[in-house]
């Protein structure tokens, strides 16, 4: 039964960053909120920094003094788990240790009454192994809220294998009723963020190890692709040691599956000391030079014979800008591939094939260019090794006249966004199709959890499973191995659509 949770006594376990901003956004809810921790003073402490802070949103006009004051007097502290027996939802938000949690849950049992809920807020301990031995493990469930935890919308509500779906419908209600974003999840290695955001670095950690281009660049490329940061900006943010220990628990949660192998640059820099903005290093240095991005000056110039080649809309796009330097453009719908060619050179859409490889099969001068999900901004190019210099000077100033800024890389397979999307889209389809969440749930968490410009099926939906299939399947015959395995999900789709 589903608002069974509204308005009453919540206690909020752990009151470090995560319990202290649940315990404000439940107070906020009007719940009477009581907030412990095993830290003498720590849940005090936690109190009056939300004074201070709820001050500062006063004084911003966010909250209204009387507000602010109601939601303070409904904060207790609780010394112990017992003075907060009435509590009909308990959210632990403790050290992410397994057997601390279960510790807390057995005492959390013992306390509360039985048809208590009790949350879990971890961020990589299974559910179903956080319940086992208790007495009714049926009523766990994970609340997993991301941070800062008044700000970010999103909520994932956790099932394991024991925890009862009406448990899970009212911590969903509830979360709705503190102004979140809930979305179900099943409880599997990562949940729903942090298994489909790992391709976000991994695919930035592979093109650095393989030296195909500088982090600034592969940022200005992703940046200009929606994205709010860059992965090298965004792991500097989130801190080395966080990011690799999140990859390294979903890698080993999943038996080593080569998908989720961690990278040996981001392992270099934990060793380092590196760890980011914290330490003042990590891809980039603190605090950051305020050196303006370079300006790319070359020439933007188009040849008069040149063709729009393709169909749909990345080539209605290109030919949409063609036409604006050269008015009698023509088009060929004919080929097999998108972009822009003249008699002796052509400037392919990446469909994950090299350049190279793209090459020895053509007469012709070849370059590819990653997926523009933008109509301007930084977009990245390849050159094959056996093109003239001639070409290399040239595929700038066509890119330029396109209204990009061209950013030359290694000839690496799927170039830096077409190979980040369509593994953050594969990820996402294989999370679908072992019922992690729905297709509707991945974009929902994708967009409030980490604030993607789109959802992965938002992205699929725009474009076409073939090309996200085409991408991986390039990218599989590179590197052969595990990593880039299509989704049965995609390839089931794939099919149908041909
Ligand atoms: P934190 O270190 O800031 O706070 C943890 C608090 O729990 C501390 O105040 C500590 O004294 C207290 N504590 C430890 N053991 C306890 C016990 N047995 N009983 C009562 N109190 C105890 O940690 P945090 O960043 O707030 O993370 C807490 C939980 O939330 C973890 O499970 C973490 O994985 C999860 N989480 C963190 C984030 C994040 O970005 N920090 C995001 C989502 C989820």
């Amino acid at each position: 039964m589903s608002g069974r949770l509204q308005g009453r006594p919540v206690l909020v376990v752990g009151a470090g960053i995560m319990g202290a901003g649940i315990a404000q956004v439940a107070a906020q809810a009007g719940h009477p909120v009581w907030l412990h921790d095993l830290r003498e003073g720590a849940a005090g402490q936690a109190k009056d920094k939300l004074r201070s802070t709820l001050e500062g949103l006063v004084a911003k006009g966010k909250v209204t003094a009387a507000d602010a004051q109601a939601t303070l007097q409904r904060i207790s502290v609780a010394k112990s788990l017992g003075d907060a027996r009435d509590a009909a939802i308990a959210v632990e938000a403790i050290v992410e240790k397994l057997e601390a949690k279960r510790s807390l849950l057995r005492d959390l049992e013992a306390a509360l009454a039985d048809d208590a809920v009790l949350a879990t807020n971890t961020s990589s301990i299974s559910i179903t192994a956080l319940a086992n031995g208790l007495r009714h493990p049926e009523r766990v469930v994970g609340m997993h809220f991301f941070n800062p935890v008044p700000l970010m919308k999103l909520v994932e509500v956790v099932s394991g294998l024991h925890t009862d779906r009406t448990v899970a419908d009212d911590v969903f209600s509830l979360s709705r009723t503190w102004g979140k974003v809930p979305v179900h999840a099943r409880s599997t290695p990562g949940f729903i963020v942090n298994r489909i955001a790992r391709p976000f670095y991994a695919e930035a950690l592979m093109l650095l190890q393989e030296q195909a281009l500088s982090p600034r660049d592969v940022d200005a490329c992703l940046r200009a692709a929606g994205f709010r940061m860059g992965p090298c900006e965004l792991m500097d943010l989130i801190g080395h040691d966080t990011n690799f220990a999140v990859t390294m628990s979903v890698y080993e949660a999943n038996f080593g599956d080569k998908r989720f192998v961690p990278s040996l640059v981001q392992r270099e820099l934990v060793d380092g000391g590196l760890l980011g903005r914290k330490t003042g290093r990590g891809f980039f240095s603190y605090p950051a030079p305020e050196a303006p991005a370079a300006v790319d000056a070359g020439p933007a110039a188009l040849p008069p014979d040149i063709v729009v080649c393709g169909e749909g809309r990345v080539a209605d796009m290109l030919f949409d800008q063609v036409v604006r330097h050269v008015p009698a453009a023509r088009r060929d719908g004919a080929t097999r591939w998108t972009g822009l060619a003249t008699a002796t050179s052509q400037l392919r859409l990446t469909d994950g094939v090299p350049a190279f490889e793209l090459a020895a099969a053509a007469s012709q001068d070849i370059a590819v260019f990653d997926q523009p999900l933008a109509a301007s901004g930084h977009l990245a190019y390849a050159v094959a090794r056996s093109a003239s210099q001639a070409w290399r000077d040239e595929v700038p100033a066509w890119l330029r006249a396109l209204g990009y800024s061209p950013v030359l890389m290694a000839d690496a397979p799927g170039l830096v966004v077409a190979r980040t999307v369509s593994m953050l889209i594969n990820e996402a389809a294989d999370a679908v199709l072992q019922g992690v969440c729905t297709p509707e749930g991945a974009d929902a968490a994708m967009t409030l959890g980490v604030n993607y410009p789109a959802g992965p099926f938002e992205w699929l939906a725009r474009g076409s499973i073939e090309d996200v299939i085409g991408v991986i399947d390039a990218l599989d015959a590179t590197y052969r191995g595990e990593r880039y395995r299509v989704s049965p999900w995609l390839r089931g789709r794939g099919e149908k659509h041909e």
